[in-house]
């Protein structure tokens, strides 16, 4: 007999995951499926990284590692905090993950309690809800639209928070919808937070890197929030390492000290190869990795000049990221070769048949008007998926 525990059986397979999952199996059937469902950077591990690996492996890196990680690797990400983000942390503030998925799922592990709320800002990434599901809390969405540019105001913040609000989750550049919020910004929404002294923050910053032009903000950077504030970040998406799984945070010494309690019984430390490729990644200026950025920055252009020719799609020009996020619900009620459109997930299900290009439904993004398109793929690629998504729709 197969008796699963409540929790998983309440949890959602992780969308993200599902659709490459999808993608991929059809592909193995024969189809040429263009997948742009998973954000996942198409370039190549700079070689300046790999021969650190490399290195790590001849110099017989194989034993168990710190939990925490390596005290060299928590320099670097030390150094990294103060150049890049003009952020303080101490060693004993930074733990080492496997992936900022983990740092994430540390931090709501620690800190949430049962009936706890945890207030997230739509669109917001997949596993944020299913994670805050997990450490037995309530996710509360805060809804936003397209012309809004996707961001909350503060206004909607104080009426999200209760008195059972315990963390928000902010995610900028953001996944899904590429949007940054700016310094006055995140600025206006502390002034909130500065009244409500028992909510911790997280501050997603793995996009940090891939912004066109519009500076990105450290939320920890705001004095009255920096012993609130868990900023998390990782090496997945800038240094196109999404396989090494290497993620961090730079939290209040206690949060870290109780997630490294945490991971200790989970996973212990993080991959020890990958962590000494960290240093030569964190150690580099961020000029080395400016090729991926300028190259997404072309695609970004691209991608959103081609949806834009598409009838009924109503898109914006994210700032940062490798997504799109355009809003598709005027296809709603509508039947597209004889198949019903009712929703996001009709919809990107629909493409994916038709036009076999796989997306993400905004659904579980906590907008349910749009669909997810990963652009961290070749212009080639990106022509043929667009024009693919046109005829299908035509
Ligand atoms: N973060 C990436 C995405 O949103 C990778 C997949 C995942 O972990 O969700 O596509």
């Amino acid at each position: 007999m197969e008796i699963l525990s409540n929790r998983i059986n309440s949890l959602p397979v992780s969308a993200t995951l599902a659709m490459a999952a999808k993608a991929r199996n059809l592909k193995e059937k024969g189809i040429d499926v263009i997948g742009l469902s998973l954000g996942e950077p198409d370039f190549n591990t700079p070689d300046f990284i790999k021969d650190a690996a490399i290195k790590a492996v001849k110099d017989n890196y194989n034993s168990y590692s710190p939990v925490d990680g390596y005290i060299d690797v928590k320099k670097s990400i030390k150094n990294k905090f103060k150049r890049d983000n003009n952020l303080d942390y101490d060693l004993n503030q930074i733990v080492v993950s496997t992936g900022a998925k983990q740092s994430i799922a540390n931090v709501c592990m620690v800190l949430l309690n049962p009936g706890d709320e945890v207030i997230l800002p739509a669109p917001y990434w997949v596993s944020y809800s299913a994670i805050s599901t997990l450490s037995e809390a309530k996710p509360i969405i805060i809804p936003s639209s397209i012309d809004v540019d996707f961001k909350i105001t503060p206004n909607q913040l104080e009426d999200a928070i209760s008195s059972k609000t315990k963390l928000i989750i902010f995610n900028s550049p953001n996944n899904p919808s590429g949007s940054i919020y700016t310094e006055k910004e995140y600025r206006e929404l502390a002034s909130v937070l500065k009244k409500h002294p028992n909510i911790y923050i997280i501050s997603d910053e793995i996009y940090e890197h891939i912004n066109y032009g519009s500076p990105v903000f450290s939320f920890a950077s705001i004095k009255e929030m920096y012993e609130r504030t868990i900023t998390v970040n990782g090496l997945a998406k800038a240094f196109a390492m999404t396989g090494w799984r290497i993620g961090y945070i730079g939290a209040p010494s206690w949060i870290a000290k109780a997630c490294n309690k945490m991971q200790g019984q989970i996973t212990s430390g993080a991959n020890c190869i990958a962590q000494r490729a960290t240093i030569a990644a964190l150690d580099a200026p961020v000029r080395n990795i400016k090729f991926m950025i300028d190259e997404f920055e072309n695609r970004r252009d691209l991608i959103v000049s081609l949806l834009k020719k598409i009838s009924g799609f109503k898109i914006n020009k994210p700032n940062g990221a490798f997504y799109v996020f355009p809003d598709i619900s005027s296809y709603f009620g509508k039947k597209c070769k004889n198949k019903l459109i009712n929703n996001a997930t009709d919809f990107s299900l629909f493409i994916l048949e038709n036009a076999h290009v796989a997306t993400v439904s905004g659904d579980a993004f906590g907008n349910p008007n749009c669909i997810r398109i990963s652009y961290a793929a070749s212009a080639k690629q990106i022509i043929k998926a667009c024009n693919q998504i046109k005829n299908s729709l035509e």
